[in-house]
């Protein structure tokens, strides 16, 4: 099999920085190159060892732009692509006014195989590689999702909504029918090729109890399927659902009264948690997932990452679309440093880097892999360029440091950054491919 050499300054972490000078966490070659065979990371290093352990091999030069994994984005809504930017309203509003008037839409096979091009071009586009994204309420719209995926052999994670209340008529499944579409995708994705499958109630107020009844049946059937819901967004939600489920000690009891928490559940947003929410949280293992241009666009709060990982919680980063503003894991990383400044915390660059990276990976237990550079892993690889636009470049003149450039990148970068993507070893930028400053000559 033959083998094809990536040279440039490359970028894996091992462990979670613990300041922006924590060297240890990282390693970084300066001249580094990254050898792939057969889709997967043969071998990492400086590029003098590389090349002569494959002499021959195709040199693919990205100087003096950076190597890192392909980014993770562990929450984000397949169905919004168009809902992204819809003005003046907070989540319950938000949801009814323009989500789940757009996500009718899936119901048409069509619609949804167009939408999922666009989705997975724009992932790329930003650099993204793996995703948990929920799909609509429709099967059509969860097969659109998993093809065009399969298509491009990413390794995605997704599941359709389940949600049987407390929406229009045309987005409610039934408990029944929502395990049974559920059950079938299952069968037909999980764990064909890179695909992960995820069930998803919504959450709490679209789904009765005899549908959650349903989704912990699911749960201990396939263990090895992810979860995924929303939890504590917003002060209403938050009203709304103890209105519901009156038995429930606090929100997170709901989905801990149908045993749906545990080291593959993902909850999106965890901002309004008490005590007794985050314990059990840490005990169960279970990822509360930060997404901070949604939190901020639709006024739902600030994420206390160092509350919470102090009391042991798992932690993970996501854009949520289309709550969220943008697909860019850079300005999503971005907001976040701005949402942690409003709480008096400090998100350090290389941390930043390490929780799109590794860190996301850890939290979908797929570090092994995917989110490093090591080799054994898939060659899931995005290459950036901190120069990339005049502003950029200009800054970059007094930039001294990697963690200096990699703040650079976050707070002034996005799609534009994006030099080159690579899956499974695979150039697989949707609008060039290889390097692309080839391209702009
Ligand atoms: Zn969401």
């Amino acid at each position: 099999m033959s083998v094809s050499i990536l040279r440039g300054r490359s970028l894996s972490f091992r462990e979670v920085p613990r300041s922006h000078t924590d060297e240890a966490s990282y390693i970084f070659e300066e001249d580094g190159a990254v050898a792939i065979r057969d889709g997967l990371i043969a071998a990492s290093g400086s590029f003098s060892a590389i090349r002569e352990q494959f002499s021959g091999a195709e040199i693919i030069d990205h100087r003096p732009n950076l190597i890192l994994p392909g980014l993770i984005d562990t929450h984000l809504h397949f169905p919004q692509v168009q809902v992204i930017g819809s003005f003046g309203a907070k989540l319950l509003d938000w949801l009814h006014t323009y989500t789940f008037v757009e996500e009718q839409k899936f119901a048409d096979a069509a619609h949804c195989e167009r939408m999922a091009t666009h989705f997975f071009d724009n992932l790329l586009r930003n650099g993204t590689t793996t995703a948990a994204a929920y799909c609509s309420v429709h099967k059509t719209s969860a097969e659109a999702y998993f093809a065009e995926a399969g298509r491009r052999n990413l390794r995605m994670i997704g599941g359709k909504v389940m949600m049987d209340r407390n929406a229009p008529e045309a987005l409610c499944d039934t408990p029944q029918s929502g395990y049974d579409d559920s059950k079938d995708l299952i069968a037909r994705w999980h764990g064909r090729g890179r695909a992960h499958y995820a069930i998803s109630p919504r959450f709490a107020i679209t789904s009765t109890p005899t549908q959650l009844e349903m989704a912990q049946a699911l749960k201990a059937e396939h263990p090895d399927c992810y979860f995924q819901t929303h939890l504590s967004e917003n002060d209403a939600e938050i009203k709304l659902t103890l209105e519901l489920y009156q038995s429930a000690r606090d929100y997170l009891d709901v989905y801990q009264m149908y045993d749906l928490l545990g080291d593959r559940s993902l909850f999106g947003h965890c901002i309004h948690l008490g005590g007794r929410e985050r314990a059990a949280m840490a005990e169960s293992r279970s990822v509360a997932v930060f997404c901070p241009t949604s939190n901020l666009f639709l006024g739902s709060g600030l994420f206390d990452e160092d509350g919470l990982r102090s009391r042991g919680v798992r932690t993970a980063v996501a854009t949520d679309i289309g709550g969220g503003t943008s697909y860019s894991m850079l300005r999503t990383l971005d907001e976040a440093y701005k949402v942690l400044q409003l709480r008096n915390q400090v998100l350090n660059p290389l941390k930043s880097f390490y929780m799109m990276t590794l860190g996301n990976a850890r939290a979908l237990k797929l570090e092994h892999k995917i989110g490093t550079l090591e080799q054994g892993s898939e060659a899931d690889i995005v290459v950036m360029d901190a120069r990339a636009t005049a502003a950029m470049a200009l800054r970059m003149e007094t930039v001294n440091t990697l963690p200096e450039e990699l703040f650079v990148l976050q707070t002034m970068g996005d799609d534009r950054a994006v030099a080159a993507v690579y899956v499974a070893g695979k150039a697989s930028h949707p609008d060039f491919n290889g390097p692309k400053h080839l391209y702009r000559r």
